[in-house]
């Protein structure tokens, strides 16, 4: 992790936010590469989602009006029970704290909160996971707290009583700033798409099934940030959601979670570092939710979650606006509220998901015979990556230079890429690994006489010549 970290910082995918003030906890500033590889990541998921016929696209505004969050829950339950401290004045979301226990502590917790429940037997790995679950959600937290060991300064029974804290960030609108002119950020893309359903639905004439589909930014006052870019503050959402008639959302579901795990996998990430994660315990409205998980250097974390949410949302919005939203069905002459599946993707945390799935350090062979080097890479998939080539002159002399330059200039009409006419050759392959830049061109003397270029491929090092008039073609048919 820190080594994905040092690098993305280093090369200018991602910065502290406001660093020289000594950084913002939970945000960062996405620099010159990072920007292009976020941009690409989120035109990914954009076509994979709306070139098609059944789904829309809309862009909401951050700020709602207040009654939206009372609609979805979120003013009521959209809340994380939060210890403090007394000792070292550290503070903890209850769950993130029983999660943080190495197992070994885990399961003695455990024993002492359930006397007798074990018989005297180890808690298996499974019921020590349901018993976590129980502690973060119900009345056991109190129990919990008070057996807890602060992680930070390590004082037994120091916590204050768990406290509910909402997750909202509220600002006003106008100059007032009093109750009546509170509004959130919002905490999800979501409640935009339900509150405008039938404006995109009567707009487009779309009849169900049919989606709508958003990439935002959205807020979250999280208690503890963490890791980088999975847990933070303000980041980015890519949500759809696709409204169906009654009764066909099973169908829908198993559709969209079968679509969504493609996308990852054709993107370039592994089978073996993605899994499901069955929601267990539902919110009353859900019939079923599951989660993909990706395989972080720091254990398994979700990045997109694919939720059956029956009629819930748009029932709620319904009842706080006193506006129908209710789908006029022409066939059957019936008029009823849809039932919705959502699918849910953190650009930011899947951007992440992203770089430490192509972070890899390679042995290979030095130039000329020598000892073997390491060379740090990024497998980046040629659609994500944030250069799509380099053009690079053998030499700054004879005219290699300008026609590097001139196929840079064409290039840029299409695609990102990047001149570097700076340095041992070999060096700057190893520069443009390193962000993950799927092809390098070089213009060599043989180009002077034949008007071929090298091409060299990022994962398989291989080179092989082609015209110098294929190479755009050549890149658009691999991108
Ligand atoms: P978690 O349990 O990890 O807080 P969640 O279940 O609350 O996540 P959802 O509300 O389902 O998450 O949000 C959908 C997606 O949004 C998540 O899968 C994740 O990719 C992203 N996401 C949620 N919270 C954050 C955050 N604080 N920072 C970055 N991405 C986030």
């Amino acid at each position: 992790m820190e080594k994905v970290v040092s690098l993305a910082k280093r090369r200018g995918f991602v910065f502290q936010s406001s660093e020289i003030y000594g950084g913002l906890n939970g945000c960062w500033d996405y620099g010159p590469l990072g920007v292009e590889m976020l941009n690409n990541l989120k035109q990914a998921w954009w076509r994979s989602m709306t070139f098609r016929d059944d789904v829309e696209g809309v862009d909401a505004s951050i700020l709602m009006h207040p009654k939206v969050w009372e609609a979805s829950g979120h003013v009521a339950n959209f809340t994380d029970p939060m210890v403090d401290c007394k000792q070292c004045k550290s503070r903890y979301r209850v769950d993130v704290l029983m999660d943080e226990l190495n197992t070994k502590k885990k399961k003695d917790v455990l024993r002492e909160m359930f006397p007798g429940q074990f018989d005297g037997q180890q808690p298996d790995e499974k019921i020590v996971a349901e018993f976590a679950a129980r502690i973060a959600t119900d009345e056991t937290v109190a129990q919990a707290v008070r057996i807890l060991a602060c992680p930070n300064c390590g004082t037994k029974g120091s916590f204050t009583e768990a406290r509910q804290f909402n997750l909202m960030f509220k600002t006003f609108v106008g100059p007032v700033e009093d109750s009546n002119n509170v509004v959130f950020l919002r905490p999800e893309t979501a409640q935009g798409i339900f509150v405008n359903f039938l404006n995109v639905q009567s707009a487009s004439r779309q009849k169900l099934p049919f989606g709508i589909a958003q990439i935002g930014k959205a807020f979250r006052n999280e208690i503890n940030t963490k890791n980088f870019l999975f847990r933070t503050r303000e980041f980015e959402q890519m949500e759809m959601q696709y409204f169906v008639k009654p009764g066909e959302e099973d169908r829908f579901f198993e559709y969209w979670r079968e679509e969504r795990m493609k996308w990852f996998l054709e993107l370039g990430m592994k089978p073996e570092n993605l899994q499901w994660h069955k929601h267990e315990k539902l919110a009353h409205y859900a019939k079923a939710a599951f989660d993909i998980e990706f395989k972080f250097p720091f254990g398994w974390g979700e990045v997109e979650g694919i939720h059956s949410r029956t009629n819930f949302d748009l029932s709620q919005h319904e009842q706080f606006s006193g506006k129908s939203l209710k789908y006029f069905d022409e066939q059957s002459k019936e008029k009823f509220v849809p039932y919705v599946i959502e699918t849910s993707v953190g650009a930011s945390r899947s951007f992440m998901a992203f770089l430490c799935a192509s972070y890899d350090e390679e042995m290979v062979a030095g130039a000329d015979g020598e000892a073997g080097e390491v060379r740090t890479v990024l497998h980046l998939h040629p659609k994500l990556a944030p250069m799509k080539a380099a053009i690079l002159p053998l030499v700054n002399r004879d005219g290699m230079d300008d026609l590097a330059r001139n196929l840079t200039k064409d290039l840029q009409k299409y695609f990102r890429v990047f001149y570097d006419d700076s340095g041992a050759i070999g060096r700057r392959y190893r520069r443009q690994d390193e962000i993950g830049t799927p092809y390098c061109f070089t213009v060599d003397s043989q180009t002077l006489t034949d008007q071929t270029v090298t091409v060299r491929e990022r994962d398989s090092m291989k080179q092989e010549r082609i015209a110098m008039s294929a190479v755009r073609d050549y890149l658009l048919e691999r991108i």
